[in-house]
This record gives structure tokens, sequence and C-alpha cells, in this order.
């Protein structure tokens, strides 16, 4: 079967917020880690409302959880800074090539609680799949599944994450669950994307660098430390 381009999927959607046929969305942006996030949203946020949702059993324990949180909240400061500089001032900011528009939004975050039980219970038996395998499709779908559940219970339109930016995940995977879990979602909609596709990775290394975002040597659970 043919690997489908969701990137062009996500400018259909693009094109049409652009275009002004619907009224800019709300979207709820499952959020893996700060590094992952600095391109994500640099780029969702022209078009949409954005509220990160910072969900992630899967982190070996609290402190690493913590620490990847905190990393989080602090880029969400620094880009609603850019915003609001930009609209008092008509400052841009200093960072990179970074540039704030008239319709660059603020950003909110809802942070998930840490429960790591959550994880280890669903991966019973999978513990020893290499990475991009079945471990880790469980572990995406316990991810986005519980952001559509957040996202139905906040009213928001769409649910995206930022798990495919990273080559070393599957997006084609990724992509399928979103779908799926999106047909029993009532009227919340998954937002297909493939970040890495138009230099997204390369982005966000820039942008980690440009911030000094801490970025982690491993994905997150225990056993992609131990790889
Ligand atoms: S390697 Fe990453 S995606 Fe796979 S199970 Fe571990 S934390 Fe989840």
């Amino acid at each position: 079967m043919n690997n489908v381009n969701y990137q062009k999927e996500l400018d259909k959607i693009t094109a049409v917020i652009e275009e002004g046929r619907i009224n800019r969305p709300k979207v709820l942006l499952h959020a893996c880690c700060a590094p992952c996030s600095s391109y994500c949203m640099e780029y969702l946020r022209e078009f949409f409302d954005i509220t990160v949702f910072y969900f992630n059993p899967n982190i070996t324990s609290e402190a690493e959880y913590t620490k990847r949180l905190d990393e989080e909240i602090r880029l969400i400061g620094i880009y609603n800074d850019q915003v609001t500089r930009y609209r008092e001032a008509g400052l841009q900011p200093d960072a990179c090539d970074m540039k704030v528009t008239d319709n660059t939004g603020l950003i909110k975050i809802i942070r998930g609680d840490y429960i790591p039980g959550q994880f280890s219970e669903r991966v019973k038996g999978y513990e020893d799949c290499p990475e991009r395998g079945a471990r880790c499709h469980i572990c995406y779908e316990l991810r986005i599944a519980e952001t559509f559940k957040i996202a139905r219970e906040a009213g928001i339109e769409y649910v995206a994450t930022t798990l495919t930016l990273s080559p070393l995940k599957d997006a084609q995977k990724i992509n399928e669950i979103g779908y799926r879990l999106g047909e029993g979602s009532g009227d919340v909609k998954w937002l297909p994307s493939d970040f890495k596709k138009r230099e997204g990775y390369k982005r966000s290394i820039e942008l980690s660098a440009e911030f000094g975002l801490y970025r982690q040597n491993y994905c997150g659970c225990v056993y992609s430390k131990r790889e």
C-alpha cells in the first residue's frame, strides 16, 4: 500500500482556513517535549488557536516528566511573549528567522497527570519490541486517545500530535490511529500531519539551539532508554 503524504492532507485544511472558508479552528496539540513542539507550534500557530496537552505516562520517571514539562511551559512563554510584543509594539522576535504575523496566536497548555502505570499496564508483553514496533503503536494510541477525550470535554475541534515530527516515529501509523479514534469522537476531528516533511525536524533543531531547550537523548520509556 502506498504511503499517504499527511503533510499534503494538512495543507488542504490550512488552505481552507487561509481562504477564510472556515473560522480559525482550535486544536488540542498533544506534545511529547519542547524540542518536538518548537516547530509544530511555530507552524500551527498561524492557522489554529493552540492548546497544548502535555500527557506522557510513558516517561521513565517523575523527575524526567517534570523536566520536559517545565521546558514545554518555558517555550510556550517565549512564543507568547513574541506575540504580545508584536501586538503591543509591532516588534518582531530576534530569534532565528522566526516571524510573527497578525495571525499568530497565543498558546495555552493543559498539564496531564503523570500516572506511569497507565503505560506499563498497556505495554505488558510488548516490552522487547524494537522502537517503531507494536509497543510504540500502543504508546501512540494511549496518548492520542486521552487527547481526544480532553478535546471532547473542552469543546476543541481538532486533535494533533507532535509525534509525527520525529524521523524515529511511524507517521503513517500515528495518522491511521488518529483517524480511527476521530471516527468515534463526535465533533472532534483528527488533524493529519507529518511535521518532518518540510524540514520540520531540522527546524526543530535550530529552534532548540536558539532557545537552549533541553533535548533528551531517548524517546521516553525505560525500554528506549536502554536501547
Ligand atoms: S520508544 Fe517512545 S514511542 Fe515507543 S513505547 Fe517507548 S516512549 Fe513510547
